[in-house]
C-alpha cells in the first residue's frame, strides 16, 4: 500500500501527517501529490471529503519550503480561492496543520469580518493566503494587497464559486496573477463554464478525478419519509425528540432547507418546542455562523439547519444524521449533502422528507446518483395530529406505536418532550429499527396499515457521485 512517505514528501510534512494520525493517503493525495511535487499545474475533478486540500497542500508547502523566495509585501506566495468563509475558513486551519513544522505564514481573509483587520495583517504579506474571491478583490482594490507574488494558485470547489456569481472575480484574478506559476484547480463537476476557466488558468494540466472513497457512501444508510409539505414540521419535531423513532442514535443532526427563510422557520419552531437548533446561511453575519458551526462541532448545541451554499464544504466529524427537510432540485446536490456523514469511519444515516410537490426531485435524485431508499413510515394517527392539535404539538400519549419504555432520553429539546435541557445531544443505546423499501410512487404519507413501522431494513447503496 503507498505511504505518504512514498511520494517523496518532505520530513516536517511528514512529521505534520504523523501528528494528525494520517498513516496513509487517499486516491487523490496518491495521485496529485507527484506531479504537483514536480511542478505541474492539476485539475482534480473531486469534491469534498476526498481529501482534497491535502492533496494540495502537502506537495505545495514542500515546494514553497524548497523555493528561495521570501514572502513579498502587501502579497503571497500560493493563494488559495474558496467559496465560501466556511471552507476558507477550514482550508487555513488544515494549512496550519500541515505546515506547522514548515515554518510558513497561514493568514486567511474572508467576508463579512473588518476589512481594516485584514488590510493590517496582510501588509508584510503572507506565504500562503486563503480567501474568498469578493474580499481578495476589495483588498486588491484598495491597493492593500496585489497578486503579483503568487507561485502557486489554488482554486478550491470552482463551481461553487460560479454558482455563487463569482466568474467575473475569477477572470479578474486570472488577469492579476503572474503567468509563471503553478495552477492547482479543483471542481465537483465539469459543466462547459468551468472548462473555459480551466483553459484559461491552466497549462496543461494532469486530470485527476475521484469519488468520494466509496466506504464513505457505502456507510450511509439512506431513508425516506412520503410526507405532506404542511406535515414536514410536525414530523421533525416528533423525530427530534424521540417520539417518532427513527435508525441510529442521535449525536449531531444537520438539516437542510432549501431556502434561508425557511432554514429560520424551521429553528424557530424547533425553540417553540424545546428544541435548541442554529440556522446557518448566507444572511447570518460571519460571527453569527462561526458560533453555530463552533456549538454544532462543540455538542453544545446539536442540531444545525442550513442552506446548501453554507454547508458546502463544512467537515464536522461526528455528524450521524442528515435530514434533507427539503429535497435538493440538483440530484449532485443531494450527494454533497449526505455526504456530511459518515466522515471519518463513521456509519451515517440520511432520511429525506419527501412532499408530493418534490417527487420529481426525489425521481431525478434515484436516476442520477443510484440512491435507494428505505421507506419509513410516518407516526399513526399522524394525519390526526398534524390537523387535529395543530401541527406543533406532540401526539396525545399512546399515539405513537414507540413506548415510552423503548424510547429512552430524549434525544433533543427540553420542554415540552422532556430530555435534555441545554440541548445538547445525547446519546442513546441503538435500537432495532425497521423500515420498508421506499417507492417513489407511494402515497404520500403513505401509511394505510395504520402508522408500523414494518418490514426489512436493508442498507442504502451507494449514490453516485457527482464526480461521476
Ligand atoms: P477534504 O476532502 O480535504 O475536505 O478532507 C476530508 C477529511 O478527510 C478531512 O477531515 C481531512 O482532515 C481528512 N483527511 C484528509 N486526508 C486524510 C488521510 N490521508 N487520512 C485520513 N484522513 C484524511
Amino acid at each position: 500500500m503507498t505511504q505518504f512517505s512514498d511520494l517523496g514528501l518532505s520530513q516536517p510534512v511528514l512529521q505534520a501527517l504523523d501528528l494528525k494520525g494520517y498513516s496513509t493517503p487517499t486516491p487523490i493525495q496518491q495521485q496529485a501529490i507527484p506531479p504537483v511535487l514536480e511542478g505541474r499545474d492539476l485539475l482534480g475533478i473531486a469534491q469534498t471529503g476526498t481529501g482534497k486540500t491535502a492533496a494540495f497542500m502537502l506537495p505545495s508547502i514542500d515546494r514553497l519550503r524548497e523555493s528561495d523566495n521570501r514572502i513579498p509585501f502587501k502579497s503571497c506566495r500560493m493563494l488559495v480561492l474558496a467559496p465560501t468563509r466556511e471552507l476558507a475558513t477550514q482550508i487555513a486551519t488544515s494549512a496550519k496543520d500541515y505546515g506547522a513544522l514548515a515554518g510558513l505564514k497561514v493568514q486567511v481573509i474572508v467576508g463579512g469580518t473588518s476589512v481594516n483587520k485584514d488590510r493590517n495583517k496582510l501588509h508584510r504579506g503572507t506565504d500562503i493566503l486563503i480567501a474568498t474571491p469578493g474580499r481578495l478583490l476589495d483588498l486588491v482594490d484598495q491597493k492593500a494587497f496585489n497578486l503579483s507574488g503568487v507561485e502557486v494558485l489554488v482554486l478550491d470547489e470552482a463551481d461553487q464559486m460560479l454558482d455563487l456569481g463569482f466568474i467575473h472575480a475569477l477572470r479578474r484574478i486570472n488577469q492579476l496573477v503572474p503567468q509563471e506559476r503553478q495552477t492547482l484547480f479543483f471542481s465537483a463537476t465539469m459543466p462547459k463554464q468551468i472548462k473555459e476557466l480551466v483553459s484559461g488558468y491552466c497549462n496543461d494540466p494532469v486530470q485527476v478525478s475521484v469519488t468520494p472513497a466509496a466506504t464513505t457512501a457505502e456507510r450511509i444508510e439512506q431513508f425516506l419519509f412520503m410526507v405532506q409539505a404542511d406535515e414536514k414540521q410536525a414530523l421533525l419535531e416528533l423525530i427530534l425528540s424521540g417520539r417518532h423513532k427513527v435508525p441510529g442514535e442521535f449525536e449531531r443532526v444537520l438539516i437542510f432547507a432549501r431556502t434561508k427563510h425557511g432554514a429560520d422557520r424551521v429553528v424557530k419552531k424547533l425553540g417553540q418546542r424545546g428544541i435548541e437548533a442554529n440556522a446557518i446561511h448566507g444572511n447570518k453575519s460571519q460571527p453569527q455562523r462561526q458560533r453555530a458551526l463552533d456549538e454544532f462541532r462543540r455538542g453544545k448545541v446539536g442540531i444545525l439547519v442550513a442552506t446548501d451554499v453554507a454547508a458546502r464544504g463544512i467537515d464536522i466529524p461526528g455528524v450521524s444524521h442528515v435530514l434533507n427537510y427539503d429535497l435538493p432540485n440538483v440530484p449532485e446536490q443531494y450527494v454533497h449533502r449526505i455526504g456530511r456523514t459518515a466522515r471519518a469511519g463513521k456509519d451515517g444515516i440520511a432520511i429525506a422528507f419527501c412532499a408530493e410537490d418534490e417527487r420529481a426531485y426525489l425521481k431525478d435524485i434515484q436516476r442520477n446518483t443510484d440512491a435507494e431508499f428505505d421507506r419509513l413510515d410516518l407516526p399513526e394517527n399522524f394525519r390526526a395530529v398534524v390537523e387535529g392539535v395543530g401541527p406543533t404539538k406532540p401526539p396525545p400519549r399512546g399515539a405513537t406505536r414507540v413506548s415510552k419504555k423503548k424510547v429512552r432520553p430524549k434525544p433533543f429539546g427540553g420542554r415540552p418532550g422532556g430530555g435534555n435541557p441545554d440541548g445538547a445531544p445525547k446519546r442513546k443505546p441503538k435500537q432495532k429499527h425497521q423500515a420498508r423499501k421506499g417507492r417513489p410512487g407511494g402515497r404520500p404519507g403513505g401509511n394505510p396499515g395504520g402508522g408500523r413501522q414494518g418490514g426489512n431494513r436493508r442498507r442504502g447503496s451507494r449514490p453516485r457521485s457527482a464526480a461521476g
